[in-house]
């Protein structure tokens, strides 16, 4: 099959690492991949939102299915584009469909769906600019902190979490009526915080059947002991060793099953990867938010845990016979260390030369932000290189990618130091 891989992460990197190693594979494609997808696949210099583009390549390259990283495309909605091209429907693209992908594209429609089911999560209310004055009598109900989401992407940016009921009053009046995240925020989700530790399930769902995926946990902040701001995750996790069996029947029974039957009964199509953003509460799982694909850098611990083949598992989703396949999962634990540019998640600098990449041991370095040029590495962008390894515990995983780390370098490289410590 020739396949096509939209995105240019350490995410795409790991999702065709595995589809390379697939029996059924014959040309890969990613586009526009970064320098660790152009050794294993065929890198396409077009951009995962232009739908124009795509359709051409997938036409000339005689594409059999495409896979897609990152949520851009599937909220703009690539699924319908293809299913509704008279000459690209026969092509499925594994995802959700634009009404599915509104699960993260906007909070609201992501919590009435989470209610409607009878999914546990936070109690909510949204507002407009219309309605802001009720929405800071809404703020006075409530104990703190309290949780302000803009409703639409903001980048991972559009959550406040504050302490000082004035000070929430404030940032829903920027919100609201400022703007403050732009289009994004022209309407707010205001939520009960909930207390208790975060982890995250990845679901892969042919819209009736569905296999649960290696749970993760990932790293948010950009320093030690989780300080500092928040970046697009310093390393993670997989299995989460607090997601005990009798945890995991809970998340299946009282969140998966639900929303896998939620979207059937809405007639929402989706064919691809649910991210489930979950928080223990006591014992109990509840839904803090959905993604509609893989999480970076979880993949980058789940994918290498997969046994089974994963073109058979997508061609399976396609199909609508994924309970033909058996999932197989790798007993050893899996742990990846984010190599970043100093500077990052604010400014920094790209092309800086990488080093040390051949003398990698027992590692899989995933790229995220490179690129190649004259046969050496550069970096480009912000999150630069994910250095996973397997191991029987934490600390032999983590260790293995410490080592391999300190064989790398670039000008002002950063990593944090502790990712996994938390757990042992
Ligand atoms: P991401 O960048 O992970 O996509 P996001 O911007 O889509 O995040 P959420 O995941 O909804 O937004 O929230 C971001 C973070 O804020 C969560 O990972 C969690 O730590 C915190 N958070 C969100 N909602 C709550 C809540 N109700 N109670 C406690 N913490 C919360």
């Amino acid at each position: 099959m020739n396949i096509l891989l939209l995105g240019s992460g350490g995410r795409e990197h790991a999702l065709a690492w595995k589809l390379s190693q697939s029996k059924n594979i014959s040309k890969l494609f990613v586009a526009p991949g970064n320098a660790g997808t152009a050794l294993i696949a065929e890198n396409v210099l077009i951009s995962t939102t232009d739908f124009v583009s795509i359709k051409e390549f997938c036409l000339k390259a005689c594409i059999d299915m495409v896979v897609v990283g990152p949520e851009d495309p599937l909220v703009l909605g690539i699924y319908d584009f293809f299913k509704e091209d008279k000459e690209l429907c026969t092509i499925p693209v594994l995802g959700p469909s634009k009404l599915g992908a509104q699960l993260e594209g906007s909070k609201e429609f992501a919590k009435k769906f989470l209610i409607e089911n009878n999914i546990p999560t936070a109690r909510y209310s949204s507002f407009t600019k219309e309605t802001f004055l009720q929405g800071k009598a809404y703020l006075e109900t409530l104990n703190p902190p309290y949780v302000l989401k803009a409703d639409g992407l903001a980048a991972g940016k559009g959550v406040l979490i504050l302490d000082n009921l004035d000070e929430a009053k404030i940032e829903l009046e920027k919100m609201l009526l400022e703007s403050k995240f732009g289009q994004a925020s022209s309407k707010v989700v205001i939520e009960e915080f909930l207390s208790g530790i975060e982890l995250s399930c990845f679901v892969l769902t042919d819209g009736k059947n569905y296999k649960i995926l290696p749970t993760a946990k990932d790293y948010k902040r950009i320093g030690e002991g989780d300080t500092g701001l928040n970046t697009g995750g310093m390393g993670a996790i997989s299995p989460v060793p607090f997601a005990d069996e009798v945890f995991m029947n809970k998340v299946e029974k009282n969140i998966v099953i639900p929303t896998v039957n939620g979207l059937r009964e809405a007639n929402i199509e989706y064919k691809g990867f649910i991210f489930i953003g979950l928080i223990k509460v006591g014992n109990e799982p509840y839904v803090i938010e959905y993604n509609v694909r893989m999480g970076d850098p979880e993949t980058e611990v789940v994918i290498p845990r997969i046994k089974t083949d994963l073109l058979d598992l997508f061609t399976a989703v396609a199909h609508q016979n994924l309970d033909s396949i058996t999932l197989e999962i790798e007993t050893k634990l899996a742990a990846t260390v984010m190599v970043v540019s100093g500077g990052y998640p604010n400014e920094y600098q790209n092309n800086m030369l990488i080093t040390g990449l051949e003398s990698i041991e027992n590692s899989i370095v995933f790229h995220a932000g490179t690129k190649a040029s004259n046969q050496e590495i550069f970096t480009n962008g912000g999150r630069v290189l994910a250095v996973t390894s397997y191991g029987n515990s934490i600390e032999e995983a983590t260790k293995k990618s410490y080592q391999n780390i300190e064989k790398l370098h670039f000008d002002k490289m950063y990593y944090r130091k502790d990712i996994g410590l938390d757990l042992l």
